[in-house]
């Protein structure tokens, strides 16, 4: 089946831009993960749409990678397609105050390009190590912001290849959620609308929250941001911390001791160890306090 597939795409993709059993550990931020049976990048949208409609002929399963910053990979890797948007769906355009960007620009960019143009409403986004498709899929947020705020309108794809737009009504973005975590539509295309602002003062905030994320977060440590959802009423972090588990370790994984809120691969960490890991830290918690916790990290795999 597979032999068949890739064969196809010869036909209209280069071969660098298809690859078989690519290390998912290189496209994570945790560094873990087996390989991807088939991971594509896609420089186009007639691509995109060509890529779309033989993967459903062939029946194969796929997924729509961004910048792999909340996904935590199997290490026996992932029996599919890995679809990854290229640097041609990365522009950024700005007219007034209103920014169209692609998929695959880095949210950061995105940010420092509002910056550039005195914009308000992104200083938020400007640590946050995702792409925008992927900032969308999680309505990515931080100090009181998040992409809903300025989000008005979204270019995707159906699995069938064909284009639609979601307005801001269909995007359903909620806490860390949107449609997307529910419809198999592929984000091409992300219409924001923000505020002119005052250079100096957006610098100023963008400043302050970096500043905040070096001090609390364990960023010289691979993770995948705040591994757990914030339960209603409470911080995921603290209730770990709470319980006891500060620092506590399966293999090479671990709370982390700076902020009980990020589990990081602190040494040579499988799939696996982070998975236990989370498993034991949420069982912990449920016995003590009686809060469930949700992960935040996608799971991709067997
Ligand atoms: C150090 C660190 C700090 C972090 N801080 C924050 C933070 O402050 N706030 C926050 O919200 N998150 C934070 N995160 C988590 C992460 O960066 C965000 O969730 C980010 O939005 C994920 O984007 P991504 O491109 O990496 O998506 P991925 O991890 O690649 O994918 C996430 C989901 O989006 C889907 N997806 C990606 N692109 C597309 C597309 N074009 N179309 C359809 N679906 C798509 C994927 O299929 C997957 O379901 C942090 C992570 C790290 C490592």
């Amino acid at each position: 089946m597979y032999t068949e597939f890739l064969e196809c795409l010869t036909s209209f993709m280069d071969k660098e831009d298809i690859k078989a059993n690519e290390p998912m550990s290189k496209h994570t931020s945790f560094r873990v993960g087996g390989p991807a049976r088939v991971f594509l990048t896609v420089r186009s949208e007639e691509i995109l749409r060509k890529v779309l409609i033989i993967l459903q002929e062939k029946n194969l399963s796929y997924f729509v990678l961004g910048n792999g910053s909340n996904l935590l990979v199997s290490d026996l890797g992932y029996e599919g397609v890995i679809v990854y948007l290229g640097e041609e769906f990365a522009g950024i355009e700005v007219t007034e105050t209103y920014i169209k960007a692609g998929a695959a620009a880095f949210l950061g960019r995105v940010a420092r390009k509002a910056l550039e143009e005195e914009l308000t409403g992104l200083e938020f986004a400007a640590g946050i190590p995702g792409s925008l498709g992927g900032g969308v899929v999680m309505n990515a947020g931080a100090y009181g912001g998040e992409l809903s705020q300025v989000v008005t309108k979204v270019r995707a794809m159906n699995p069938q290849g064909e284009v639609i737009v979601l307005e801001k009504d269909d995007l359903m973005l909620g806490y860390r959620t949107s449609v997307f975590k529910h419809k198999p539509y592929i984000i091409l295309e992300v219409f924001m609308e923000l505020q002119k602002g005052n250079k100096k003062d957006i610098s100023a905030k963008m400043e302050e929250y970096t500043k905040a994320r070096v001090e609390k977060q364990p960023l010289e440590y691979p993770s995948a941001g705040s591994t757990f959802k914030r339960p209603e009423g409470y911080f995921a972090g603290k209730l770990i911390m709470d319980a006891g588990l500060r620092g506590y370790r399966v293999g090479g994984a671990q709370v982390s001791e700076k902020h009980c809120g990020f589990v990081i691969n602190k040494d040579n960490a499988t799939a696996t160890d982070i998975k236990t890991l989370m498993q034991d830290v949420a069982k912990e918690v449920k016995t003590q306090f009686g809060v469930e916790l949700e992960p935040e990290v996608i799971w991709l795999g067997e």
